[in-house]
């Protein structure tokens, strides 16, 4: 195949690459694909430009190949707005040296010197994007997926390629004229090229979908309200850690709590009152337990909400000593911050049951542990609100209902304020 004919279809590629991401843009909305469609767009011009280089040797070769550039630092800044992580604006200074070329001595043919610059120049940025991609040093966790590696993985290897092309220009017979369209170089380049803007399109475009779908199956488990699990994704963690600590005997505790007469403080002060407390109630936990002395259990514990004014923690490692110190620190915490909202401020009950690991029947006892929280929490509820109060669960772990059960120990009381309507 002829080389024009070769750099056409190059040029028509990018073309369905630009239109290709465009068009995702339409759908799904993420700038990203607007950088990197016009990334191949530029790609479009450039080739274009580039058929003239017969005519005009600065159109055609020096502005068409400094757009291949241009490119490339399109689709790095895409990379960057996706990854969320910086690249220094100063990759752009890359084109300086692009437009030193003009300054190259007459006399001197021009032709390899600027196919090492360009080549060593889309070589770099495309290593750069690779490593943005690829790299998860100090990336946000959300950023730990598998959904860019595909187009890093590309980026890797296009890079790898013009880095190869950089050191193999000065080979005899690799590169004979740029203006010509002669030497092997040019035409594997040319293929190459076909190839990488295809697989690069499709490969950006799922990794937008797949960063799509995971941000969606991420919210799909929260609490819209509180940024907490909700009951579904709670159900599905706690069952698995249940079921991990059915491998050795180590205490663990559900509890169940609920925010004494919040019926009141919705009728009393407006439903936006009650929202903002369950938001509170929400921050309490998230700060009590990350700062509870127990180790790891900020990383182990499961915290949800499961509806209403009720919340959940599972706490894997928690024995007695500990669920009562968490909850009179979640009692004083919560009349402490819910001043902000309600004057008197509020409390909440809470339900214990405690438990041990190590039976293999732990992973169908959530059920179980939740009918013995919540009727420790319902006692909790009659004895005057604003307490813990505890239930234990006899080893093995309870298989239905909460038939075997220790006696009750004495409630704890959660805070010194009368909270809110009491
Ligand atoms: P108790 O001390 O016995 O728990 O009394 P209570 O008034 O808190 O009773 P309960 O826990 O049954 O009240 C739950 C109330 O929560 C009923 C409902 O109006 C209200 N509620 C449920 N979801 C929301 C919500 O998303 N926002 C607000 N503001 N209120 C809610
Ligand atoms: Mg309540």
């Amino acid at each position: 195949m002829d080389v024009v004919t070769m750099l056409f279809m190059s040029l028509v590629a990018a073309a369905a690459a630009a239109g290709f991401l465009a068009f995702e843009w339409l759908t799904l909305r993420n700038r990203v694909l607007l950088f990197w469609s016009a990334g191949f767009a530029v790609i479009v011009l450039g080739s274009s430009l580039s058929l003239l280089r017969a005519t005009s040797f600065l159109v055609g070769v020096w502005f068409a190949n400094g757009l291949l550039v241009v490119a490339h630092l399109l689709f790095l800044f895409g990379v960057a707005r996706f990854t969320g992580r910086r690249v220094a604006p100063l990759w752009w200074a890359l084109l300086l040296p692009w437009a030193g070329l003009l300054l190259l001595p007459a006399g001197l043919d021009p032709t390899p010197v600027y196919a090492i610059v360009n080549s060593a120049l889309v070589a770099g940025v495309s290593l750069r994007a690779a490593h943005g991609l690829l790299s998860r040093a100090g990336a946000p966790f959300a950023e730990r997926t598998a959904a860019s590696d595909g187009f890093g993985f590309i980026f890797a290897v296009h890079g790898a390629f013009y880095a190869a092309k950089t050191l193999l220009v000065p080979l005899p017979g690799a590169f004979v004229s740029i203006v010509g369209f002669k030497g092997v170089l040019i035409q594997v380049s040319l293929v190459e090229g076909i190839v990488v803007e295809v697989l690069l399109a499709l490969a950006m475009a799922a990794a937008v979908r797949r960063r799509r779908e995971e941000a969606m199956a991420a919210l799909a488990e929260r609490d819209a309200l509180t940024g907490l699990y909700n009951r579904r994704a709670f159900t599905s963690r706690a069952n698995a850690a249940l079921g991990a600590m059915a491998a050795r005997p180590r205490p663990g505790a559900l509890l169940l709590l609920d925010i004494d007469r919040f019926k009141t403080v919705n009728d009393s002060f407006g439903h936006a009152t009650g929202d903002r407390l369950l938001v509170v109630l929400a921050e309490v936990l998230a700060e009590t337990l990350a700062e509870a002395p127990e180790a790891g259990l900020a990383r182990e514990a499961i915290p949800a909400r499961l509806g209403g004014d009720e919340f959940v923690i599972l706490g894997p490692g928690l024995d007695e000593a500990a669920v009562r110190d968490l909850g009179a620190a979640i009692g004083a915490r919560m009349a402490r911050d819910s001043r902000r909202h309600l004057p008197a401020g509020a409390t909440v009950s809470i339900g214990a049951a405690l438990f041990t690991g190590g039976s293999a029947k732990l992973d169908t006892a959530l059920e179980a542990l939740t009918a013995l929280a919540d009727a420790a929490l319902y006692e909790a509820k009659h004895q005057g609100r604003n307490r813990l109060q505890v239930r234990r669960s006899v080893p093995p772990a309870p298989e239905r209902g909460s038939g075997h059960r220790q006696p009750d120990t004495a409630p704890s009381p959660l805070s010194s304020g009368k909270g809110c309507c009491a």
